[in-house]
């Protein structure tokens, strides 16, 4: 049996659709929330990438300032020594006295913030001249690098010293020194200025690049040469030799994330050669400054989110217990409007629909349908004798035997008004569908209720059968008007009988 019409009651009961509806909402539901949460960790990623290179793009535009800035003061230095150079190569120069020759040299040297002491020293690296006034606490400097580097060739150009501390003042200090050629192209000596670090120090300082960030100058060599914030452990350092520096000495300028070349702190590293020397203008910025701010505004839009998908997923929770209390509602209307109030059965639009529905069923599968039309015998003269009341009592205990009856069969009973019924019965041969009618006639009688006015003492029904194959053609309103017809012949036969519809009969 490929259908039961008792079940398709069921069906037309239940709440499919708004469970379907149900399913939905949470599906939707979910669908948003993930959305939701995809947008917020794209836009807080691209965010993310926008913050590192915007410190990438500051860090750079500052290294490349400082740079030039250190450039222009080390350029001035090296006007100054190349005119001192000059000069001393003059013979008129070295005529003079020790004190009118220094005047000479020194008055009108080039002077600028952070310049220390120029000196002129001689091919042993004794020193030969100074500007008046200074006193330097050593006057031999023949072991020094600055001087050393010139002895060989005058392909050195400036030189740029490792910082040292000066003996002098104490100060951290930087050496330039240029080779003088004597007359026949020989090594004369060298000029040599100082630079004080504190001046470059006091460049650095300003630079608003945040806490936990450093500006450091090296040598391509990979000397520290000044760094600030200042620690002195870091000056002499060589940081040379590690990933970060060698990326740094590759290129003219440039900016990477990677450790810091100095204490190995993770750091955004831009960086910028300066001028044609050998030195390197690196900027570390940590972007903690800038990262907690992403992190902030990352809380407390990801804080706003949680209430929102909270909130929307309360809101689709109380909608899906709403929709499923519709639902239940619904049933119950659609159950309370489909049932007999008095017998509990289905009623006659109950009845037609499942007829509706299994009539098609039946003809595409080749099943048959039997179609049962009962109606109470001598009723109104029952209600006469013992009331309405007790009449609705007969009526109810007739439904519930017509009822187990068409159950046994997977059929459905009806009232389809008054006191009559109808009873579907699927799937039965053309003997089974008048068994079935005399099942349901004997049933009723063998309830044994008194109807002294009754045909048999007792009350009973009558019964017109019709058994239809819908795959033959036919439609269910001419297997009711068959019924219909047996009926009225069992009733004009005699009553508490069974008749089939001629076609039925014959086949029976
Ligand atoms: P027949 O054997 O020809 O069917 O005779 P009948 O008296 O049963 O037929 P008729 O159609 O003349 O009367 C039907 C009666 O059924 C009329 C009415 O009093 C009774 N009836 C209809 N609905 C109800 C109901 O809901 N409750 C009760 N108690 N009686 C009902
Ligand atoms: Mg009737
Ligand atoms: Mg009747």
């Amino acid at each position: 049996m490929t259908f039961r019409p008792i079940e398709e009651v069921m069906r037309l009961q239940s709440g499919r659709q708004s469970g379907r509806g149900r399913t939905a909402l949470l599906a939707l539901t979910g669908a948003v929330l993930v959305a939701i949460c995809l947008v917020f960790t794209f836009v807080m990623a691209g965010w993310y990438r926008d913050v590192g290179r915007g410190l990438g793009a500051s860090g750079e535009s500052v290294a490349a300032a400082v740079a030039e800035e250190v450039d222009r003061n080390i350029e001035l230095l090296d006007l100054a020594l190349r005119a001192l150079s000059q000069q001393w190569s003059k013979p008129d120069l070295q005529a003079m006295p020790t004190a009118l020759r220094d005047r000479v040299l020194f008055d009108n040297a080039m002077r600028a913030p952070g310049f220390g002491n120029l000196l002129v020293l001689d091919r042993d690296g004794a020193l030969v001249a100074h500007p008046p006034g200074t006193d330097p606490v050593s006057s031999r400097f023949g072991d020094r690098d600055y001087f050393r580097v010139h002895i060989a060739g005058g392909s050195v150009g400036l030189f740029v010293s490792k910082p040292f501390q000066s003996r002098l003042s104490g100060r951290w200090t930087l050496a330039l020194s240029r080779r003088i050629d004597g007359p026949g192209g020989e090594f004369g000596g060298i000029v040599l200025g100082t630079l004080d670090l504190g001046y470059l120090a006091k460049l650095y300082k300003p630079l608003a690049i945040g806490p936990g960030s450093a500006v450091t100058l090296f040598r391509t060599d990979g000397t520290v040469i000044t760094r600030e914030p200042f620690v002195q452990a870091d000056i002499r350092l060589w940081a040379g030799g590690g990933d970060a520096f060698n990326r740094m000495r590759s290129t003219h300028s440039g900016t990477f994330a990677g450790a810091s070349p100095i204490d190995g702190e993770e750091r955004i590293i831009s960086y910028h050669r300066v001028g044609n020397l050998p030195l390197i203008q690196a900027v570390e910025i940590t972007g903690e400054a800038a990262y907690a701010d992403w992190w902030r505004r990352a809380v407390a839009v990801a804080g706003l989110l949680t209430l929102l998908c909270l909130g929307s997923m309360g809101l689709s929770l109380r909608l899906y217990r709403e929709v499923g209390r519709r639902a239940i509602a619904e049933a119950e209307l659609s159950r309370l409007a489909g049932t007999d109030a008095l017998t509990g059965l289905a009623n006659r639009r109950q009845f037609e629909a499942v007829l509706g529905r299994v009539w098609p069923r039946a003809a595409a599968s080749g099943e048959s349908l039997a179609l049962l039309m009962i109606d109470a015998d001598a009723f109104k003269a029952y209600n006469d004798l013992f009331g309405h009341q007790a009449g609705d009592g007969v009526l109810r205990a007739i439904a519930g035997r017509l009822d187990r009856v068409a159950r046994d069969l997977g059929g459905l009973a009806c009232r389809c008004g008054g006191e009559e019924f109808i009873l579907l019965v699927p799937s039965v041969t053309e003997a089974g569908a008048l068994a079935t009618a005399e099942a349901a006639r004997a049933g009723v009688e063998a309830l044994a209720l008194p109807h002294p006015r009754g045909v048999a003492s007792v009350v009973t029904i009558s019964v017109g059968v019709s058994m239809q194959r819908p795959a033959a053609g036919g439609t269910a309103e001419g297997a009711l008007a068959e019924a219909d017809a047996a009926l009225y012949r069992a009733k004009a036969e005699g009553r508490n009988r069974c008749r089939g519809a001629p076609a039925l009969d014959r086949a029976a």
